[in-house]
C-alpha cells in the first residue's frame, strides 16, 4: 500500500468545505474505489504528491500538458508575463499572436475568439450557430462531452456518465428537448434525424475523436457523413476539439481526417495548462459575434495573458518540432502494444483504442466504437487494475471511461516501467 496519510487528511477536510472535496467530480477518484491523492508538483512526465509519492502521470492535466509538466520554456513566458501584468481586461499583442497561430494550424479556423475554458467555447459555439441559422435544435452524440452548460449536459459523458446520472437536475426539460441525441459512428441515425428534423437543426457537435466515453475513433463514413449532411440541410458542423485539438495532429483531427467543419471549439493545449478556451471558423459565421454582430459573447479575463502566453509557447515549440508528432505517436503505440500484451498473456480480455496519444484500455472484449460497447466494459476490473497500477507509480485515469494522455515528456524508460508494472497488476 502507498503512504497517503496527508492526502486522506486533506481530503477528509476538503470534503467538509467543498463539494465531494473536489473542483470537478472525477477527480474524487469515486470510479476506483479510492480516496483522491493531492498533487503538490509535476515535472517532465512525473508528479508527486503531498506524501512525497512519484507517479509517472498519464492524465497530463486532462490533456492539455502535451510537453509536460512546467516544461522550462512555458515556466520562462509564464514569469515574464507575470513581470509585465496578469490582466489587462484591455487587448494585447499575444492574442493577436495566438489567434494567428489558431488560423494557421487549424483549416477550419478563418477567424477565432478566446474564452476561459472549453465549456465556454462549445456553449458559445452552439450559441452561435442557433445565431446564424435562426434554427433551434443541436444534436449531439451519446458519450460525448462537450462540456457542462446546459443545453449540453444531455446525456453526457466524462464525469456523468461515470456517476451514472447522465441528465444533470437543474437542466429544464425545455432546454433538453432542444437538443437530440445520436449514436457515435451510426450513419444510418443520424441520416433518419436529417430527414424528421432537417429544416429546424442548428448544428450537429461531435468530437471527431471522443475521449470522453473513453477514447473512440470516428469510422471514416461517419465524419464523412456528418459533413455531407450538414451542408445539404444548411445546418453547422461543429467539431469540438477541445481535447483533439493539437494533440492528434498541429491540424487538429480535421487536418488528420481531411473533413472541414464550420466552426471549431479548442481549450486544453492552446493553454499550456492555463484556463483557455477558444472557438473558429468560417469567416461569414463568426462575424455574427459581438461587437462584428449580433450574437452576444464576452469574459473579463478572456485572451488572458499568462493562458495566451503558455499557449503559445506551447504552439510554438510544437509548430517548431513537428517531428515531435512521430515520436510520441510511436511512443504511445509501444506503450498499447505492451498493455494489450501484459492483459493477453494473462488471459484478461481487453480493448485498446488509440489515435495518436489519446489512447484507452477497455476491459471488454468486444470492438468499442460508441456509448453502447463502451459501457459494456468492465468497471470492476478497471478499478481493480487502476489500484494495482497505483501502487506501482502509475497514474491512469481515474475511471474506465477517460482518456491516457502521453507527451513529449514522457521517455522510453517510462514505457518500460509501465508495461512491467502492467504485467504484475495483470497477475494480481
Ligand atoms: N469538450 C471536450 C471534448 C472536452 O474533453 C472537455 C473537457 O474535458 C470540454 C469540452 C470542457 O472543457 P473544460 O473542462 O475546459 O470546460
Amino acid at each position: 500500500m502507498i503512504n497517503n496519510k496527508r492526502s486522506e487528511k486533506l481530503f477528509d477536510k476538503a470534503k467538509k468545505i467543498m463539494p465531494g472535496g473536489v473542483n470537478s467530480p472525477v477527480r474524487a477518484f469515486k470510479s476506483v474505489g479510492m480516496n483522491p491523492l493531492f498533487i503538490s508538483r509535476g515535472a517532465g512526465s512525473h508528479i508527486w504528491d503531498v506524501d512525497g509519492n512519484e507517479y509517472i502521470d498519464y492524465v497530463m492535466s486532462w490533456g492539455p500538458l502535451i510537453l509536460g509538466h512546467s516544461h522550462p520554456d512555458v515556466v520562462d513566458a509564464v514569469k515574464m508575463q507575470v513581470e509585465l501584468g496578469t490582466s489587462f481586461g484591455a487587448c494585447t499583442e499575444l492574442e493577436v499572436e495566438m489567434a494567428e497561430k489558431v488560423v494557421n494550424a487549424v483549416p477550419s479556423c478563418d477567424i477565432v475568439r478566446m474564452v476561459n475554458s472549453g465549456t465556454e467555447a462549445t456553449m458559445s459555439a452552439i450559441r452561435l450557430s442557433r445565431g446564424y441559422t435562426g434554427r433551434d435544435i443541436i444534436v449531439k452524440f451519446a458519450g460525448c462531452y462537450h462540456g457542462h452548460s446546459d443545453s449540453l449536459l444531455i446525456k453526457a459523458g466524462s464525469g456523468a456518465l461515470t456517476f451514472g446520472s447522465p441528465d444533470s437536475k437543474g437542466v429544464t426539460k425545455e432546454t433538453a428537448k432542444d437538443t437530440i441525441i445520436a449514436r457515435y459512428n451510426d450513419v444510418k441515425m443520424i441520416e433518419d434525424i436529417f430527414l424528421n428534423f432537417g429544416d429546424k437543426i442548428a448544428g450537429v457537435i461531435v468530437e471527431p475523436v471522443a475521449g470522453n466515453m473513453g477514447t473512440v475513433k470516428p469510422k471514416e463514413e461517419f465524419l464523412k457523413a456528418l459533413r455531407e449532411l450538414t451542408k445539404k440541410y444548411e445546418a453547422l458542423l461543429i467539431f469540438d476539439e477541445v481535447m483533439s485539438g493539437f494533440r492528434v495532429s498541429y491540424a487538429s483531427a480535421q487536418g488528420l481526417y481531411g473533413i472541414i467543419p464550420d466552426l471549431t471549439t479548442l481549450g486544453k493545449i492552446i493553454g499550456g495548462g492555463l484556463p483557455v478556451g477558444a472557438y473558429g471558423g468560417r469567416e461569414d459565421i463568426m462575424r455574427m459575434i459581438s461587437p462584428d454582430g449580433p450574437v452576444y459573447q464576452a469574459g473579463t479575463l478572456s485572451g488572458n495573458p499568462l493562458a495566451m502566453a503558455a499557449g503559445l509557447m506551447t504552439l510554438n515549440i510544437l509548430s517548431k518540432n513537428p517531428e515531435l508528432y512521430e515520436e510520441i505517436n510511436k511512443k504511445a503505440e509501444r506503450l498499447c502494444n505492451g498493455l494489450e500484451e501484459s492483459m493477453k498473456q494473462n488471459g484478461i480480455p481487453v480493448t485498446i483504442n488509440r489515435v495518436g496519444t489519446m489512447m484507452c484500455m477497455f476491459f471488454n472484449e468486444e470492438p468499442v466504437y460508441d456509448y453502447d460497447t463502451a459501457v459494456k466494459s468492465n468497471t470492476d476490473m478497471y478499478e481493480k487494475y487502476f489500484k494495482e497500477m497505483i501502487k506501482r507509480g502509475i497514474y491512469l485515469p481515474p475511471s474506465q471511461f477517460e482518456t491516457f494522455f502521453l507527451s513529449t515528456a514522457h521517455t522510453d524508460i517510462d514505457i518500460e516501467k509501465t508495461i512491467k508494472a502492467s504485467f504484475e497488476a495483470a497477475k494480481c
